[in-house]
């Protein structure tokens, strides 16, 4: 017979103690561990009731922005797509007719933009690549819902609200602030900067 190792055990059938056999040390071992972690603190939190609090980059469900004016500033560029992981972004770009201005800040706009949050890893990915700063992860959470067709995200639930603006800035660290301010980076430039 071919052996695999040459470690062997001798195997001891020792006859059981008579508290062996009544189980009590074991017994007593067991409440000794769960005493132990009974007046322990808990280390699990009564959610949703309770909630920890988050870290300050988070990243939770996106947001869509608006310009100080109320305009969508994402111009469907199509970047964000190309850069997600998760292949969970589409859209459906559009030119902007005579009279939108006040509604879409570039000549072309998403007619139509979703994102899949089965698929979304929310690594943030898009939110780097978009050169318009349209597109930014906040940290709100995607709840929970039976349907899969309800964790597609249009512009209904992504495009903020304009009188409901959502502060992006809690989630930008200092570091990130400070990087933002380097004009002669073209992803900071905005389209004043450019013009
Ligand atoms: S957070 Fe990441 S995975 Fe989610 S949509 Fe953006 S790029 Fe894709
Ligand atoms: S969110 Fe930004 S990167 Fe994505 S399509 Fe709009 S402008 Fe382009």
């Amino acid at each position: 017979m071919q052996s695999l190792t040459n470690r062997s055990r001798v195997v001891v059938r020792k006859e059981m103690t008579f508290a062996e056999k009544i189980y009590i040390p074991a017994i007593l071992a067991g409440l000794r561990i769960t005493l132990k972690h009974f007046f322990k603190k808990s280390v699990t939190v009564r959610y949703p009731e309770e909630k920890r609090p988050f870290s300050a980059v988070y990243r939770g469900q996106h947001v869509l922005k608006r310009d100080e004016y109320g305009a969508e500033c994402c111009t469907a560029c199509g970047l964000c797509a190309v850069a997600c992981p998760a292949e969970a972004i589409t859209m459906v770009a559009a030119e902007r007719e005579p009279g939108e201005e006040k509604l879409y800040r570039e000549e072309k706009y998403a007619a139509i933009y979703e994102i899949n949050m089965l698929r979304c890893i929310f690594c943030g990915l898009c939110e780097d690549a978009c050169p318009k700063e349209a597109i930014f992860l906040t940290d709100r959470l995607v709840p929970a819902f039976n349907e899969r067709g309800d964790f597609i995200y249009g512009k209904d639930k992504l495009v903020e609200p304009v009188d409901a603006r959502i502060d992006i800035s809690k989630r930008q660290t200092d570091a990130v602030k400070e990087f933002k301010t380097h004009k002669e980076l073209r992803h900071n430039r905005l389209k004043e900067d450019l013009d």
